[in-house]
């Protein structure tokens, strides 16, 4: 296991994910009864930006950094209400000024989640297990685990609240991570049928991408978004071109926020020509 969030915190990846992340949260705290957000990849917690690692890469100055702070520039009033339950954590972990603190998914759903609600986060590498484990020892909604993720999903789906998320935001380390997530997310939709669930991936080829979609289709589930954004077209399939993200039984509202989100988001966060997005229902 190589792979550490640290160096990748905020980066546009992180923005379109955990920008989607918290609209769903925000749309389940709309009815009273608890529910459970099973973070299944949830990595430390909290990130420093300004740390040593963070700013080997600075991956984050061409995400958050593009959209958080003086320089950052006006925001279309849709694409910023879409945007307001992300930057409204940003925000408060930045009460300091400046940025220099990074809320990752186990942080929004810590910063969102009611007295009732529950959060678990699972974690396999030992290290960042262990920064997790002490971030959030002290918030009673949280339960930090050490499973392989699949093993985590198969033991704690269906969550007793039968209301909730799951992420599912693997690093892609290994050569057939996609068909793992198809697999994967049969078994989770098998569960928990009811949930939404939030796959995070990236696009390097489309071609592996649309194989994906290719493997996922006879699961036949009939609630779905697919949302992706290039921040350049992928001409080399070598590099991190975009990401997407697969939700399954996402919130009624969520296509028209990202409808709004992801046309400003290819703008602002373009890092060459080519610079699109793309909004599915029911793939
Ligand atoms: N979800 C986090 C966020 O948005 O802030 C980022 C997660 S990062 C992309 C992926 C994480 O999965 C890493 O911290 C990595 O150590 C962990 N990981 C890798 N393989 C795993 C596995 N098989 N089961 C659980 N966690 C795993």
């Amino acid at each position: 296991m190589n792979y550490r969030h640290i160096y990748h915190a905020g980066n546009f990846a992180d923005v379109v994910k955990h920008a989607a992340l918290a609209l769903c949260i925000d749309h389940l705290r709309l009815k009273a009864a608890p529910f459970r957000v099973v973070d299944a990849h949830a990595g430390i917690g909290r990130y420093d930006l300004a740390g040593v690692e963070a700013g080997k890469t600075l991956e984050f100055s061409d995400g958050i950094g593009r959209l958080f702070g003086v320089d950052a520039g006006p925001v279309p009033p849709a694409a910023a209400a879409a945007l307001a339950p992300y930057l409204d954590i940003v925000r408060k972990l930045n009460a300091g000024g400046g940025l220099t603190l990074y809320p990752g998914s186990p942080e929004i759903a810590a910063q969102m989640l009611r007295e009732d609600d529950r959060m678990i986060f699972n974690e396999l590498h030992p290290e960042d297990r262990g920064t997790l484990a002490a971030a959030y020892a002290a918030d009673r909604r949280a339960k930090v685990m050490g499973l392989d993720a699949w093993t985590a999903l198969k033991a704690l789906l269906p969550p007793p609240e039968r209301r909730g998320l799951v992420l599912i935001d693997p690093p892609f380390e290994q050569p057939d991570e996609f068909e793992r997530l198809a697999a994967g997310l049969a078994g989770a939709m098998r569960r928990f049928a009811t949930g939404t669930l939030l796959l995070w991936y990236p696009v390097k080829d489309p071609a592996v991408v649309s194989a994906f979609y290719g493997a996922v289709r006879p699961l036949n589930l009939t609630k779905t978004l697919r949302a992706e954004l290039l921040v350049r077209a992928p001409a080399d399939i070598s590099k991190l071109n975009g990401c997407g993200l697969f939700i399954v039984n996402p919130p009624w509202t969520l296509s028209d926020k990202l409808g709004a989100l992801l046309p400003f988001l290819a703008e602002r966060l373009a890092r060459g020509a080519g610079a699109d997005y793309r909004l599915e229902a029911s793939v």
